[in-house]
């Protein structure tokens, strides 16, 4: 790559440019690349922050949410004065000051399907697609919403594009993150999702600590960033657990569910 970091470029992310893997090729990776942020809650407005400071290209904001008084307490990147505005504008709004350099794109619509194949046989996945955005132009999506009806959606749509998917979740002092790379022999998340069944809560019922979304969405973003360069090891393949209560962090293998729907349809 030809691309040279200008001189303020290079004083802005120079401590990113020190670090041998990362270096300017990293940045210049970095810098020409897309992530879909879903959800400007707790997970999002952390994630987005960093990827917005660190370099990224261009940022997709999806929310169709406004924000009330109730997020203030850990979606930082929302203010008292942006009480009623759209998440993903207020969103936008602060992220731009913190760097004007980054391409920010709000989506301020209910995230639509669109599903344009039906399997022939009922049992494989549809061909689907979210109508605001050309997944397969995502070189990753970042999913920072709060059911599990939009993971799963998500899920399903990033495997139709093998557009890599990096999974956060919090609620009391609880979190788990998870990078499904979407390449063959790999689980999904729905492999992980099984597990859950009926009884997800959301943080609205059962509550969550602020700092707890800031340490989930900052993996997040760590973790983008390790998708866009290749630098480092990626979380593909395993989930990382978080107890808040304890200070404690564990990681298990994700095994392929032999018979999930979305990763394992074909024959
Ligand atoms: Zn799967």
């Amino acid at each position: 790559m030809n691309k040279v970091l200008s001189r303020a470029q290079q004083s802005r992310y120079g401590r990113q440019l020190l670090l041998p893997q990362f270096g300017f090729d990293g940045q210049e990776t970095l810098s020409t690349s897309t992530a879909l942020i879903v959800g400007l809650g707790g997970l999002g407005c952390a994630a987005a922050q960093y990827l917005a400071a660190s370099g990224i290209g261009r940022l997709l904001l999806a929310d169709f949410d406004n924000v009330e008084l109730s997020n203030l307490q850990r979606q930082v990147l929302h203010g008292d004065a942006d009480l009623g505005k759209n998440k993903a504008e207020s969103a936008a709004q602060a992220l731009a000051a913190i760097n004007p350099h980054v391409e920010l794109v709000p989506l301020i619509e209910r995230i639509e399907v669109e599903r344009v194949e039906v399997a022939s046989d009922g049992r494989g996945i549809a061909k689907i697609g979210i109508t605001q955005v050309d997944i397969s132009k995502v070189d990753v999506v970042v999913d920072c919403s709060d059911n599990l009806a939009t993971r799963e959606l998500l899920n399903e749509v990033c495997y139709q594009h093998q557009t890599p998917l990096v999974s956060g979740a919090a609620i009391r002092m609880e979190g788990q993150v998870a990078v499904f790379p979407m390449t063959p022999g790999a689980p999904c998340y729905q492999c992980l999702s099984r597990h859950f069944g009926e009884q997800e809560l959301s943080c609205v019922e059962a509550g969550v600590l602020a700092p707890l979304v800031g340490i989930i969405g900052s993996m997040q973003a760590l973790e983008a960033i390790k998708v866009l360069t290749g630098v480092g090891k990626t979380l593909a393949g395993r989930l990382l657990l978080f107890d808040g209560a304890y200070g404690e962090w564990q990681s298990f293998g994700l095994p392929v569910w032999s018979d999930c729907l979305v990763c394992q349809n074909a024959s």
